[in-house]
């Protein structure tokens, strides 16, 4: 038997076979989402992806959790009115993300490529992928100090993490730098090991939230050293010892004893794999509109790597599942066969009115 075309109908079979078993192949090897991070804003754009049928794929990176992680006590997420560890809570996110279809991948992405679609996500693991969408939810990571002997004494007495290692320090002495949420959490946290904390903040006031103050306030164990800035931190034996501090007043200079410092001085956006690929603002987040679009069609962001405003596990989730709703919008429109302009900015706030009135 011959086809209109004159190919024998074993032929044409064939030919359509190898066609669309190539397109469906390739179809395949194509991801929906991929998202990058698995802080609350990472899982919750899982959760939302894979109850929107899209299969995400979801990359921890190295710090599985993020810093939600490294948090002994959640009092301020909606639902959990007994609070909860940063741990639980991010398991429970794993598993509400699993049960509809996201796939965790325990890997860490080390190259992007944006200027072709399908993206390319290429990971330490070997592993390389194609994607119609990415969201960036890489999150953000402790500053430091940058003072003589921090790095030297990292591990030593130097620490980033009170609830990762307070407990090394039952019955000392510890300082703890910085005077944001994070130092006020941290040092109420300290409380339950070390015998004195002393919190040395460069201002006469704390950035931190009024029910965090009242408490680091009426806590025994804890006074705070005002208008003080360490700047050196010194050791004996492989282990801190002390620090030399100045009042950032009088210039004046000094020394406390101690067995650890705790620095809680902010954060600074994971953006190693964005520059020259997607726009960042001064300080290194990546720029997003309300949509949790980023000047490329296709990659969104959200959390910490693009918030630097609120920074709470409630906004990431929020911010996950905004950006997570406009890649399934993407997504459908691809499908849709509309036409994206892959060279436009696609975020409002480039739009000239928008620019006008800015
Ligand atoms: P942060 O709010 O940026 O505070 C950083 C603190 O470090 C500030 O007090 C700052 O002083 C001080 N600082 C910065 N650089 C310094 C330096 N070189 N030397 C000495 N001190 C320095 O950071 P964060 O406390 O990590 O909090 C980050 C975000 O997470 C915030 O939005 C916070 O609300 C949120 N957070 C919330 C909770 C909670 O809700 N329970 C817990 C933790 C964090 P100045 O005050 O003078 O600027």
């Amino acid at each position: 038997m011959t086809t209109t075309n004159g190919h024998s109908a074993a032929e044409q079979a064939s030919v359509e076979n190898v066609i669309i078993i190539t397109s469906a192949a390739e179809q395949a090897s194509v991801e929906n989402v991929i998202i990058i991070g698995s802080g609350p804003a990472g899982f919750t754009a899982g959760l939302y992806a894979a109850r929107a049928d899209l299969s995400p794929l979801l990359i921890t990176g190295n710090d599985y959790g993020g810093q939600v992680s490294i948090t002994y006590d959640i009092e301020n997420y909606p639902g959990f009115p007994e609070s909860l560890s940063g741990p639980e809570l991010v398991e429970k996110f794993k598993m509400q993300a699993e049960k509809f279809g996201t796939r965790v991948e325990f890997d860490y992405v080390k190259e992007i490529v944006v200027d072709q679609h399908p993206f390319i996500v290429r990971t330490e693991n070997g592993a390389e992928y194609r994607t119609r969408t990415i969201i960036v939810c890489t999150g953000a990571r402790p500053r430091y100090l940058n003072v003589p002997g921090e790095k030297e004494f990292t591990g030593k007495g130097v620490s980033y993490c009170a609830t990762c290692d307070g407990f090394f320090f039952r019955g000392k002495d510890v300082l703890v730098v910085g005077g944001g949420d994070s130092a006020a959490e941290e040092a109420l946290f300290l409380t339950r090991y070390a015998s004195r904390v002393r919190i040395l903040h460069r201002r006469d006031k704390l950035r931190a939230s009024k029910i965090l103050q009242d408490r680091v306030f009426a806590n025994e164990k804890i006074e705070v050293l005002w208008n003080t800035v360490v700047t050196e931190i010194m050791g004996e034996n492989g282990a801190v010892s002390g620090v030399k501090t100045q009042n950032t007043l009088t210039g004046e200079e000094g020394f406390l004893t101690t067995d650890g410092v705790f620095i809680f001085v902010g954060h600074l956006p994971n953006n190693e794999l964005f520059p020259g690929k997607l726009e960042l603002d001064e300080d290194g987040h990546l720029i997003t509109d309300r949509k949790y679009r980023t000047n490329v069609p296709g990659v969104f962001a959200a959390g910490e790597i693009q918030d630097k405003v609120f920074k709470q596990v409630a906004t990431s989730v929020g911010q996950g599942c905004g950006a997570a709703m406009s890649a399934t919008r993407f997504l459908e429109e691809l499908e849709a066969g509309h036409a994206i302009d892959w060279r436009a900015d696609p975020r409002e706030f480039a739009s000239p009115r928008v620019a006008v009135l800015a």
